[in-house]
């Protein structure tokens, strides 16, 4: 099952990809019509919500693994992929120099 994130929403593809059904997390609801007639959790929420543990699961050790010591740029995409450390880093949870990331101490 292909799915896809759009900030708190996700697109997950139906079993016989024929269908994109939009699951927002947050209610949580998806416009299949499984859900639509039944209101119970459908097989796309309880896809979206494992992709959201997943993702935040590997935000975790990525966080672990860099915190305190600088961590090599190239040595994070081998091992936690380009598009998760790419997007930690757009969204602000790391900063990259020169090819060193580290994690942004986070002031409350
Ligand atoms: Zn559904």
């Amino acid at each position: 099952m292909k799915v896809a994130r759009l900030g708190d929403r996700f697109k997950i593809e139906s079993s016989d990809k024929e269908n994109l059904y939009n699951v927002d997390l947050a209610e949580p609801s998806c416009d299949c019509p499984s859900f639509i007639y039944r209101r119970n959790e459908c097989k796309h929420i309880i896809a979206a919500k494992k992709f959201a543990e997943e993702e935040a699961r590997t935000e975790k050790d990525v966080l672990e693994f860099v915190s305190g010591n600088d961590a090599d740029i190239a040595l994070l995409h081998k091992k936690f992929g380009n598009e998760k450390i790419n997007q930690m880093i757009r969204l602000g949870d790391l900063i990259e120099r020169d090819g060193k990331v580290r994690v942004l101490a986070k002031e409350l």
